[in-house]
């Protein structure tokens, strides 16, 4: 049977817990970084009641004010993470705009090449290029914790691979020669920024259940 949120049905000790997202590519890979904890990580699919705050340009007071406002909403532990992609010739842009790059109204295919397309002519130190993510736990009353992963790379001359989402063909990931979209689910998962951020909270998450 399925859940809503996308999880089939669990039997407790498995504890139900908010990850403060619509987007479900990270769902999926949050749900794989955690899958050896007792919980089970519902979307705010689940909890429609639950309002997420506009975002500035800040990874961690976005993150922290995502996952507050779901520990708040929904009445449970909450996750929630802010990310993006930051490169050299484009003094660290998109950063947290990153979802907003070039206007919402592209898809990612599209933001790829608009992206790609500034960089061209530039000196190849112009692709250098990191993801950031920080990942944020909140408690329903309060209670905050954080943590951070970053993955170095450049970003490619044209797209590659079709695994992982958004920006993950036009980076390609340093020392392993291949874009995060060439990469398995489970490779993505070990190295990326999103890998290290959320591993990074799982003994504060274990403490809380
Ligand atoms: P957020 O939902 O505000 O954190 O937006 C993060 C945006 O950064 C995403 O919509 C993607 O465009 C980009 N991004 C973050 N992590 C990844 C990744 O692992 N692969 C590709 N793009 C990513």
């Amino acid at each position: 049977m399925s859940a809503p949120g996308g999880t089939s049905s669990l039997h407790p000790p498995y504890r139900e817990v908010v990850l403060a997202t619509a987007n479900s590519h990270k769902l999926l890979e949050v749900r794989a970084i955690l899958g050896d904890l007792p919980i089970a990580l519902r979307s705010l699919e689940a909890f429609p009641e639950v309002e997420m705050p506009d975002e500035g340009d800040d990874y961690e007071a976005n993150a922290v004010a995502k996952a507050r406002a779901a520990a708040r909403g929904a009445g449970r532990l909450a996750l929630a993470d802010d990310s993006g992609l930051e490169v050299e010739g484009l003094g660290g842009a998109p950063g947290a705009r990153s979802a907003r790059f070039a206007g919402l109204r592209l898809d990612p295919g599209q933001r790829n090449a608009r992206l790609l397309e500034a960089l061209v002519g530039m000196a190849p130190s112009a692709r250098r290029a990191r993801f950031v993510c920080v990942a944020a736990l909140a408690t329903h009353d309060g209670e905050v914790v954080v943590a951070r992963g970053e993955c170095v790379g450049r970003i490619l001359e044209q797209p590659r691979g079709r695994g992982g989402f958004d920006y993950d063909p036009i980076f390609e990931v340093e020392g392993r020669g291949k874009s995060m979209a060439e990469l398995s689910p489970e490779d993505k998962n070990a190295l990326s920024h999103r890998g290290l951020a959320f591993r990074g909270l799982k003994d504060a998450i274990r403490a809380r259940l």
